[in-house]
């Protein structure tokens, strides 16, 4: 469900004509070879494209709004290999509205002790020409990431890497569509928000439809389907019976069939890439989505339970952001559940009722079908799992009224110390950084939600890059958090966003 779009980045040399023809020869051979290296790296998940050297404002204007009008570049590089009067990029800089990397690297990684004279510094001068850019995007205020080392340093590279899917994030986001097919859950706050200000801020749209519109759809698939993508669950998954009759159960499994194909026609049709359900508003649905969500999910849907449109959308941007990321752990909507809080096990049990992603799954996956406490409809089948271990991040966009925060918490993935054969639900447990008291009160303090986006493929740099490109506060737990250093950072972002 998620293409790829072949997303290119332009690689922008700046430079002058004060030195003269030969110079800017070598500035132009550099830059393409840096370029090609970068992209011969395997390293990169996207393109990088040369771009002919810009030395004058006209050029620099020019380059910038063709990169706003080419619907395949997703942000521009740039280096300054010698000087490069900043003046010049007023204008360009002005009218660009893509994300911006300022790569501060040197063609050479050694100083040329012999050899080096006057007409070699005044050809490598970055760390000269870099200031002099960097302060007239500081001046005039533009979000940009700031990369430094040599360019064939892999550590370097992979930072060129990560901030790509942040911009692709950035583009992306405005093409997500959320579908809600239920409003919020009654009384519930944090899960409410305003739909308007995420168009404005991120380019989400959410849009709700009757229940029963998409109930008619799963209605209008036909048996043959149905059992076509039944014989595919049970190819694939474990069936754990737990004492049911196996006609009965298969019938159960074959509801979740149809929601799953007539839910991805529907959401197909109108073109959403989100969906929100709610176990209190189901309409003529027999049972609550379960395994037809996980399913969708996997396939790179977003999704968020009670009628969560933030965490759906969440979930889809940050499907987009791993996409196609080789040995990708996977990513899904989660929920804090239950703690254990024996000392030195401490730790989160993650869950959901039912809708956890299979992409996070380690190990066998198996349909079981069990009452929902909840709710008033049919036993619902759903895939039940434990997931990998490892480092994650949980994130949580909030509405505080007058604006949206973003909260990232890094958490380390676990497994649980035993089996817990009588829960029917797929699990995930986690421990915050810096430890579950730490994390959970700063957590709690910056008003973070029970629901969370979770993925094992981001880090909360990536994130934390996409809310401040999207303008908006982004708060930090991780290894290095204290709580009074934490309550400042709070209190500032009330001044800087409040
Ligand atoms: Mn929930």
């Amino acid at each position: 469900m998620i293409k790829k779009k072949e997303y290119k980045f332009w690689f922008c040399t700046g430079s002058q004509d004060l030195y003269g023809e030969e110079v800017l020869r070598h500035v132009a051979a550099h830059s393409k070879e840096i370029v090609d290296e970068l992209n011969r790296s395997g390293i990169l998940p996207y393109e990088v494209v040369w771009k002919p050297v810009l030395i004058t404002n006209q050029l620099i204007r020019q380059t910038f709004n063709e990169a706003n009008a080419d619907e395949s570049c997703a942000g521009v590089i740039t280096w300054m290999h010698t000087f490069s009067p900043a003046k010049s990029w007023i204008l360009g800089l002005q009218e660009y509205r893509k994300p911006l990397m300022h790569l501060h690297t040197q063609y050479n990684e050694e100083i040329p002790y012999d050899s080096i004279d006057m007409d070699f510094m005044n050809e490598n001068q970055a760390a000269h020409g870099d200031r002099e850019y960097g302060h007239i995007v500081s001046r005039m205020r533009i979000e940009r990431k700031v990369v430094v080392g040599y360019w064939k340093d892999d550590e370097v590279r992979q930072r060129i890497a990560s901030w790509m899917r942040t911009a692709v994030g950035i583009m992306e986001s405005s093409h997500i569509r959320v579908m809600r097919v239920a409003d919020n859950m009654r009384n519930v706050a944090v899960t409410e928000g305003d739909k308007v200000e995420a168009q404005i801020k991120f380019g989400w749209e959410v849009d709700a439809y009757p229940v029963n519109e998409i109930a008619q759809s799963v209605n209008d698939v036909s048996d043959a389907e149905v059992n076509e993508l039944l014989d595919e669950y049970y190819e694939k998954y474990n069936i754990i019976l737990d004492g049911r009759d196996p006609g009965e159960f298969k019938k159960h499994v074959a509801v979740q069939a149809r929601i799953e194909l007539g839910f991805e026609k529907f959401l197909e049709e109108k073109n959403y890439q989100a969906i929100v359900t709610h176990f209190g508003d189901l309409g003529a649905l027999k049972q609550l989505p379960g395994l037809a969500i996980q399913r969708l999910m996997e396939k790179g849907y977003g999704f968020g339970a009670e009628g969560d449109w933030k965490v759906a959308a969440m979930v889809r941007l940050m499907k987009i952001m791993t996409e196609g990321m080789k040995d990708a752990k996977g990513t899904s909507m989660m929920e804090d559940y239950t703690y254990n809080l024996v000392r030195g096990k401490e730790g989160i049990l993650e869950a959901h009722m039912l809708e956890i992603c299979p992409s996070i799954a380690d190990g066998p996956i198996s349909i079981r079908v069990k009452p929902l406490s909840m709710g008033d409809r049919e036993d619902p089948a759903r895939l039940v799992f434990t997931s990998k271990e490892g480092r994650g991040v949980a994130a949580s966009l909030i509405d505080l009224g007058n604006r949206f925060r973003l909260i990232l918490n890094e958490v380390e993935c676990k497994k649980t110390e035993k089996p817990m054969p009588e829960l029917p639900v797929a699990t995930n447990f986690w421990t915050p950084y810096p430890d579950l008291y730490t994390g959970a009160e700063a957590w709690i303090l910056a008003g973070g939600a029970h629901h969370t986006a979770f993925s094992y493929d981001l880090t909360v740099d990536q994130m934390a890059d996409w809310a401040e490109m999207s303008g908006i506060e982004a708060v930090i737990i991780d290894k290095n958090t204290t709580i009074p250093a934490f309550k400042k950072d709070l209190k500032l972002g009330e001044v800087f966003y409040g």
